[in-house]
């Protein structure tokens, strides 16, 4: 089984889609090991995205990341990580696959609903940023 990293970002929070994906996370038979809801600060979510800071859309990353609450999650599955962002689809949600959850909820590039874990090394450290161990069940 492998951990993988998700936030329910504020776009898909503040539309009242958290139920929804996370209906279709059971349904694709992901355990949710740990998840809580969290209203970043700026210098929470440049700390979070820190490995996208020289790239031009980290100011409007990290504004729109702090800009509500969302939903923070550690997701358990066979081959975890991968099946996740399969789950999510495209980062733009124009080109994400039908079904997927950014076609679905996303509606832009910067706004498009979700987040996941791109490899093991990045899940380790996204998830050690936001739970300690005894909040992973
Ligand atoms: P994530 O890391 O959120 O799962 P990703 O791995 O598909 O998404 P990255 O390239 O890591 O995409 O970019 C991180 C996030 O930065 C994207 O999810 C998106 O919200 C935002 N982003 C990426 N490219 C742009 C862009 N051109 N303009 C605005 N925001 C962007
Ligand atoms: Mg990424």
């Amino acid at each position: 089984m492998e951990r993988t990293f998700a936030i329910i970002k504020p776009d898909a929070f503040a539309a009242g889609h958290a139920g929804s994906i996370l209906t279709r996370i059971y349904q694709e038979g992901f355990r949710v090991v740990g998840i809580k809801k969290l209203f970043l600060s700026k210098i929470e979510a440049e700390g979070f995205y820190a490995v996208h800071r020289e790239r031009p859309f980290f100011g409007e990353l990290t504004d729109f990341m702090s800009s509500g609450p969302c939903l923070v999650m550690v997701l358990e599955a066979e081959n975890g990580i991968k099946k996740w962002r399969e789950l999510m689809g495209a980062t733009n949600p124009a080109e994400a696959a039908s079904g997927t959850l950014r076609r679905e909820f996303g509606s832009s590039v910067g706004e498009n609903a979700t987040h996941g874990s791109d490899a093991p090394e990045t899940a380790a450290f996204e998830i050690g940023y936001f739970f300690s161990g005894l909040e992973l069940l």
